[in-house]
């Protein structure tokens, strides 16, 4: 739907409402659109609004961005008709992934499913209820899968019926079916998790951390979750709409409505996803689970349109913040001389000079343009998330103590005169942190890998610096968080400590 204010046109109706201002977008907008029936080539369009190919590929371009356009059906077209009020859901939220470039291609998805649902009765036929229309659905008549299903539901309601969820689980896994198995307990709904010998570890390993609740289900509560998790089923199936599967679940409340992600991995010796021979693990370490929440999805699943976070103006900012202890004294430092990396030098202590320069190349900006901040250092998503202290022994020139590294403006903040918080016998140390909540306003959860990810690039550029310039170089395989918190002032739970680095030699 298009309304025309004065100056500006609202097109309602598209996952977010979008709106455009001033006289381009009345004049030529309203016309535009009213003209885009897939027929029209960029040339034609032009000719007929009295405007240039270039003006009216770059409006399609904009309105395409904004999901208010797709591309036209592909060619040759279906034949089959479709539902209209399918058709029009599917037009109007399929930019939300953009993995499909016309809603025939998300209905093509749909037509050509199979899913066939097992389990508790009552559950299937209400998650079967939901779907159709959207897709071909059938309930399990016999006891196991047929050869045409392309995905099969487990609908587990009851506590008694896990031998059977075995039975075809091991059978969706040797045919390689995908499994997408719901359970409800109590007033608790599990959305999953989606088992597929492809990408995916197994039911039993997925499954490890169900919960049980002792809540007794109120009328309505199976509706609730069978509407909810044909949602999801919808979702992954068409990809229109994004959606946590396959690589997590929705785990929801049906009491509070209160909902979370959960994920999980494989445990190391699983007779059946495990490379590992030994005994079955009872649970897979807590680093692999983390590994596995945030990973990316299959190709097939990516979301094309995520990658255009990249380009949000609020996400462009992020590479300008940065620590700079604003109350803390300025010491500072030497300009760096990146030019004495061009040689090797003999062995020496650590100086003014080189602790500029290491700082420098380590958690320092190289050039800030206007469109762009430049590091000396990768950085995921070039928003620098690795932070420095300097805990300063003894270096002729500077006094000792605790000092943060303020990247912009290449400055040292000088914290305490303290350096008995990070106790050691070199010259200086090192201590790198991550700046969770930084990266996690872009990158949510996936936030931790990338502040470990940046520490180690952080940790092999000092390490390959402080060899050329003839300084000693230890990381430190051992520390204790809560003491080197409190000598830096941070909460190790949202700025970690991911490095603590010796440079120099014992005096
Ligand atoms: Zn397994």
């Amino acid at each position: 739907m298009v309304s025309n204010e004065a100056d500006q046109v609202v097109v309602t109706g598209s996952p977010k409402q979008q709106l455009f201002r001033g006289r381009s977008a009345t004049d030529l907008l309203p016309a535009l659109l009213a003209l885009l029936d897939g027929n029209r080539t960029h040339a034609e369009l032009g000719v007929e609004l009295g405007q240039s190919e270039e003006v009216i590929f770059k409006a399609l371009s904009l309105l395409w961005t904004c999901g208010v356009i797709e591309e036209g059906p592909p060619d040759p077209a279906p034949t089959w008709g479709s539902d209209d009020r399918l058709a029009d859901y599917l037009s109007r939220v399929g930019s939300a992934t953009e993995a499909n470039a016309s809603w025939e291609h998300a209905a093509t998805r749909l037509r050509t499913a199979e899913v066939e649902i097992f389990g508790d009765p009552m559950l299937a036929a209400l998650i079967r209820e939901e779907l159709t229309g959207s897709l071909p659905v059938t309930l399990g008549a016999g006891g196991l899968p047929t050869e045409h299903a392309t995905l099969v539901v487990w609908a587990d309601a009851d506590a008694d019926a896990d031998a059977d969820a075995g039975a075809v689980a091991e059978h969706c896994w040797a045919k390689g079916i995908p499994l997408l198995r719901m359970r409800v307990r109590g007033r608790r709904a599990a959305l999953g998790p989606l088992v597929d010998p492809r990408t995916t570890p197994c039911l039993d390993c997925l499954t490890v951390y169900d919960e049980d609740d002792d809540r007794t289900a109120t009328g309505g509560d199976c509706a609730l979750a069978a509407a909810l998790f044909a949602r999801d089923l919808f979702a992954a199936v068409s990809r229109t709409t994004p959606s946590p599967l396959p690589m997590r679940w929705r785990l929801v409340d049906l009491e509070t409505l209160g909902q979370k992600d959960t994920s999980s991995a494989t445990r190391p010796g699983c007779p059946c996803c495990s490379v590992a021979e030994g005994p079955v693990a009872e649970r897979a370490a807590l680093a692999t689970r983390f590994e596995a929440s945030v990973a990316m999805p299959p190709k097939e699943f990516a979301d094309l349109k995520a990658h255009q976070m990249h380009y949000k103006p609020s996400n462009m900012a992020l590479q300008r913040v940065s620590r700079t202890w604003p109350v803390a004294p300025v010491v500072e430092l030497l300009p760096p001389a990146h030019d004495r990396l061009d040689q090797q030098w003999p062995a020496v202590q650590p100086s003014p000079n080189t602790l500029s320069l290491l700082l420098s190349v380590t958690a320092g900006i190289k050039a800030d343009s206007a469109d762009k901040v430049s590091r000396w250092t990768a950085s995921g998503g070039n928003i620098g998330s690795v932070t420095a202290y300097a805990v300063v022994r003894d270096i002729p020139g500077i006094e000792p103590g605790t000092y943060g590294y303020v990247a912009a403006g290449h400055r040292l903040a000088r914290l305490s005169s303290l350096t008995d918080g990070v106790p050691g016998d070199r010259p200086v140390s090192l201590v790198l942190t991550g700046d969770f909540p930084k990266v996690a306003r872009k990158y949510s959860a996936f936030a931790l890998r990338i502040v470990l990810l940046d520490s180690g690039c952080a940790q092999a550029t000092t390490r390959e610096a402080a060899r050329t310039l003839g300084i000693g170089f230890a990381l430190r395989p051992h520390w204790d968080d809560d003491d080197l918190a409190a000598a830096l002032g941070i909460d190790p739970n949202v700025e970690p400590v991911t490095a603590v680095i010796d440079l120099g030699d014992p005096r």
